[in-house]
């Protein structure tokens, strides 16, 4: 038997990891289309740009693992197409070059996201889009005291980019388009945090305000972070059901039954939160790599996780757990010293009909448990 992983990120890694643990003996193959080993992106955007950590920190396992585990690592290349009814896949080297067919039983798509482009700034000069270790790379490079830094958008990672380039004394001018930054995940009650944190240290948030060519002109360095686009297209040409990211049971699986997706491409029918869920997180690539590994051998385990996402920005460090569905909350309870530029902890929850939807700490790790239990409790 062969399972062909494509992908090559955490999600792949975290599958091949567990079908290893889990005792499958037989043929893995990882397609990794990047020329690194699989490693995990947080880092890029916070302790390799603060400078704190070498990239090759974020490696998922070492090249010795793969030989170890007899799993065949096929760095620097790329599925170009699969034939789901054939159970076979062409691949070929991502720089381009022939390409070759490969038998598989089962396969797991682990493809991920590329950044969202922006026509504007890609017009305008040689924008820097924050994906992979060279972009985490370059941007470590240009931040030094005193280079303008343009960030477009203030979701995690423009705030994230914008926290390190503070940190090497960048002077960083943020623009959002939004009234707040982060407010369609965190309701506009703590947003207003982030907003306050990033002006307490000096960053120049101008919200409500698309930048302009002129904006774009007067800076050393360009930051692009507005948003990701789920790598589906593989999927969609093979005839699997796509409609934004790749839909999936609560088991994992495609529309076809030896083809299982994980990790930022998955759309999943989700059994607890009763509703098609697509989340674009650490934990998540991880756990669905697990419950993957698990049913590509011929388990039958649902995915019941709940989301969970972490940032690190300055001094705060915040955990939310959970997610708030298109209804959106009607009550929001924030416990604690909000002052997170000078230290303070504090505790959120975001209920509907008083259940928690979600909740989430900043700088409050003793509660990270009880927090993360409110979620699904009356409060
Ligand atoms: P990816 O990590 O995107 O990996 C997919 C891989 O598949 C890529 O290497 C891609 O090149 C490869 N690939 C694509 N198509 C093919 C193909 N046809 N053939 C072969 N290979 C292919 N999440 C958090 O929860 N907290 C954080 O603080 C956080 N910080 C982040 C910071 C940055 C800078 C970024 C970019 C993301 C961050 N995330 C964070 C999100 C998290 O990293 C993603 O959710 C996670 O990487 C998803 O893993 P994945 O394996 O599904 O996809």
């Amino acid at each position: 038997m062969t399972i062909a992983i494509v992908g090559g990120g955490l999600a792949a890694a975290t599958a091949a990891t567990e079908l290893r643990a889990q005792g499958y003996d037989g043929d893995m193959v990882i397609y990794a289309a990047e020329d690194h080993l699989p490693y995990e992106r947080p880092p890029l955007s916070k302790a390799v740009l603060l400078g704190d950590e070498e990239v090759a920190s974020a490696q998922v396992h070492d090249a010795d693992w793969y030989a170890e585990n007899r799993v065949r690592l096929q760095r620097g290349v790329k599925v170009v197409s699969i034939d789901p009814v054939a159970h076979t896949l062409r691949a070929e080297p991502a720089g381009g070059g022939e390409s070759v067919e490969h038998p598989y039983d089962k396969l797991l798509l682990a493809t991920g996201s590329a950044a969202r482009h922006f026509p504007l700034a890609d017009r305008a000069a040689d924008p820097l889009y924050l994906r992979t270790i060279e972009d985490s790379t370059r941007l470590r490079a240009a931040l030094r005291p005193g280079a303008k830094i343009v960030i477009v958008g203030a979701g995690w990672i423009g705030l994230e980019v914008a926290s390190a380039a503070r940190h090497h004394g960048a002077d960083v001018t943020v623009y959002e388009v939004s009234d707040l930054p982060l407010v369609n995940v965190l309701g506009p009650e703590v947003a207003q945090l982030f907003a306050d944190l990033h002006r307490a240290h000096g960053v120049d948030l101008r919200l409500n305000t698309p930048v302009d060519e002129a904006a774009l002109a007067a800076a050393d360095v360009i930051v692009v972070g507005i948003g990701a686009i789920p790598s589906t297209e593989l999927a969609e040409a093979a005839g699997l059901d796509v409609d934004n990211g790749v839909l999936v049971d609560e088991t994992l699986r495609t529309s076809d039954p030896d083809i299982y997706a994980i990790g930022d491409i998955a759309s999943q029918w989700h059994p607890v939160l009763g509703r098609r869920i697509r989340v674009e997180h650490w934990d998540t690539a991880i756990e669905q790599g697990k419950v993957a590994a698990y049913n590509l051998v011929g388990g039958h385990e649902q995915y019941a996780h709940l989301p969970y996402f972490f940032t690190d920005q300055y001094d705060l460090g915040m955990e939310y757990f959970g997610s708030v569905g298109p209804e959106g909350y009607d009550r929001v309870d924030v416990e604690g010293d909000t002052h997170v530029a000078n230290g303070g902890a504090f505790r959120a929850y975001w209920m509907k009909d008083g259940i928690v939807q979600a909740a989430m700490h900043a700088n409050d790790w003793d509660a990270s448990d009880a927090v993360r239990d409110s979620v699904g409790t009356v409060r």
